[in-house]
């Protein structure tokens, strides 16, 4: 059996906010503990995506300004996105990149940022930002955890696919409809930064299995001793859930 993995940091010093290129590493690390030869590739201004290569992509969150930059640059790689996803190429986008994954991103002064339309989704900045730390619900395959992290958004997200989780502490995608993130085939779209991966590693393992998918390989991983990474969940849970 092949045992290689190729996860792909797209614009990793554009969108870094909250360290999130900590994500890349906690995948890095969980994969490699599993015996996985991995291969990271950034992709910056000007060099080429070759999207034949990625088992995995990592879009992570940025100011808007930066925003404004990738978007016109992750244009050009639109179609070969798209058709990817189609075929269930994991996802992680992260706040600025999860928008940019929706319709447009609506700037305060109302210009619009286009998006990559991979997702029926609209953001739209609000006059406020949405700032604090966050803590949710997930449901998947009967199983009920938590995720826990911190958000600092402008943009108000909307969309009809099931969401990440539901919200039990923080705003989520725009402090009404109580949705946080979203899911859609290997896309897991959040405003979760922190970074999100260090203190959730349960949705570190559900992009490497879906990665593994992707290779159509068996998504079988064993067991890690990641109780260190558990405390500070439960920890940092509780103290999220005991805030005003
Ligand atoms: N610029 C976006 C907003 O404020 C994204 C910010 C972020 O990535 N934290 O909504």
């Amino acid at each position: 059996m092949d045992r290689s993995l190729r996860f792909v940091h797209l614009f990793p010093e554009l969108l870094n906010l909250y360290a999130d290129h900590g994500n890349m590493a906690v995948l890095v690390g969980r994969a490699r503990a599993r015996g996985f030869a991995v291969e990271t590739v950034a992709v910056r201004l000007g060099t080429e995506l070759r999207i034949e290569n990625a088992d995995l992509v990592l879009l992570g969150g940025g100011s808007d300004r930066e925003q404004v930059i990738v978007g016109k640059e992750l244009t050009r790689y639109r179609e070969d996105l798209l058709s990817a996803i189609d075929r269930g190429l994991p996802v992680l986008a992260v706040c600025g990149g999860y928008q940019l994954l929706g319709e447009y991103y609506e700037l305060p002064n109302g210009e619009r940022v286009p998006g990559l339309r991979v997702l029926e989704m609209t953001t739209r900045a609000g006059r406020n930002r949405l700032i604090g730390n966050v803590a949710i619900e997930w449901r998947e395959g009967g199983e009920r955890k938590t995720i826990i992290g911190f958000e600092n958004h402008g943009g108000r997200t909307t969309h009809e696919y099931p969401p990440l989780g539901t919200v039990i502490k923080g705003f989520g995608n725009n402090g009404r409809d109580g949705k946080e993130g979203v899911l859609y085939k290997g896309i897991v779209g959040t405003y979760i930064h922190g970074p999100l991966l260090p203190k959730n590693p349960h949705v570190a393992d559900r992009l490497i299995r879906a990665a593994l998918r992707y290779r159509g390989q068996d998504d079988t991983l064993s067991a890690l001793a990641d109780d260190l990474e558990w405390r500070v969940h439960d920890a940092v849970l509780r103290q999220i859930c005991g805030e005003k």
